[in-house]
């Protein structure tokens, strides 16, 4: 792989949090996606809700499948523009670890939980996991993965928790901070990063589409007034005529997303190389502290936004899943209510981690034991949320 200036090289990594000898075979950034293969969290998003709760099909993405979809395309624009495809994949893959189960209705019930202790954000969780909560090595928690892929982790990150991320950082020995660092001083992320952000975008624009109308959610015919989606449409149409009939209904379907997918993967690339000749950044250093580089044009970010705010009104909202994203909630608040009162309810290490924290008898309402079970709730998968919300409560709210 020829790697530009402006692309992340692994012998140039800014490190590990705890120093390790490096791997014979394998770059640093390649070791990190190994470990996040090989975590515990990573296996536990195959029964991740992405938008349709696991139970409800088979064929439905879930974070897995999505995070794989996410690394496909960051992998293959990263090749055209030179950038690290490692790195872009590693951060794919890791992107969406923190995430609790039943999508984004289980992350706002757990933040609302949380609220006088901090919050709970999907985001800073992801970087959580991989700091933290895995506990895989004799040595030190979490994965101990390279700065970069850290970095590329934090999408977001508020002031507070910027300053909160800086003071637990072990190793700042170049004197740059950590990966709270970019928050308080307003740059960029390297732009592997920023690719990654951008591809998460086209994939769960193109797959939503997928699946909502697999769900019978959305049809076609509303899709036809999608700016970005009919376009493709009707080139599919007038490229393959056997495409009318109903039978192929979903072979239409199928190549206008292929259409579309391909469409925004040559935007991205054709708009980021016109903003890399004129910043042209001359090292990783430069690029992170010059705008985003790695966008849309303006048009397909215009279209993006306008199929986004559909997938928003017509899918995210719709009252079917509305219905189960309720009782999805009602789980999430009844666990956190249920592990407040008894927090050895929780199994092994979570409730050991209490003990050793809280000598006093339960319940114990320190803001450490609500981060344990939070992180004990956001690391569930959703079928063993809802099994042991039934353990707890006696009564199934979902199938
Ligand atoms: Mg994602």
């Amino acid at each position: 792989m020829s790697l530009a200036p402006y692309a992340c090289h692994p012998a140039q990594s800014r490190g590990r949090r705890f120093g390790e000898v490096d791997a014979p075979t394998r770059t640093a950034f390649q070791r990190d996606r190994d470990r996040i293969v090989h975590s515990t969290a990573f296996r536990r998003l195959v029964y991740k809700t992405q938008v349709f709760l696991n139970h409800e099909g088979d064929l439905f993405r879930t974070r897995l499948t999505h995070s794989l979809e996410v690394a496909q395309l960051g992998r293959s624009i990263a090749r055209s523009l030179h950038l690290n495809e490692d790195l872009v994949e590693t951060i794919a893959l890791a992107h969406d670890l923190g995430h609790t189960p039943f999508g984004h209705a289980g992350q706002d019930a757990l933040n609302a939980c949380m609220a006088a202790y901090g919050g709970f954000e999907h985001n800073l969780q992801s970087l959580r996991v991989v700091d933290h909560l895995e506990e895989r090595y004799p040595d030190f928690d979490g994965l101990n993965l390279t700065f970069e892929t850290r970095e590329g982790i934090l999408k977001h990150c508020s002031r507070a928790n910027a300053i909160l991320l800086e003071a637990d950082e072990p190793l700042c020995a170049d004197g740059l901070g950590g990966v709270g660092q970019r928050f308080l001083q307003r740059t960029q992320p390297s732009l592997e990063a920023q690719l990654c952000n951008l591809a998460d975008e086209i994939a769960y624009n193109a797959h939503d589409i997928d699946d909502g109308v697999r769900s019978g959610l959305i049809s076609l015919e509303q899709l036809q007034d999608v700016p970005l989606f009919e376009g493709y449409y009707r080139q599919a149409l007038a490229a393959h005529a056997q495409l009318a009939q109903p039978a192929n209904a979903r072979r239409l379907l199928y190549e206008s997303i292929r259409l579309m997918l391909s469409e925004q993967v040559y935007d991205v690339i054709a708009a980021t190389q016109a903003a890399l000749a004129e910043a042209r950044p001359g090292s990783v250093a430069q690029a992170r502290a010059l705008p985003v580089l790695v966008v849309f044009s303006r048009g397909m970010r215009e279209r993006s936004q306008a199929l986004k705010a559909f997938l928003l009104r017509e899918l995210y909202r719709h009252p079917q899943v509305m219905e189960n994203m309720a009782l999805a909630q009602q789980v999430v608040r009844e666990l956190f209510a249920a592990y407040s009162e008894a927090p050895q309810e929780m199994q092994t290490g979570s409730a050991a981690r209490v003990a050793a924290g809280t000598p006093v008898p339960p319940p114990q309402t320190t803001p450490a034991t609500m981060r344990t079970i939070a992180d004990y709730i956001a690391g569930m998968t959703d079928r063993f949320a809802a099994r042991e919300h039934e353990r707890l409560t006696g009564r199934r709210l979902l199938p």
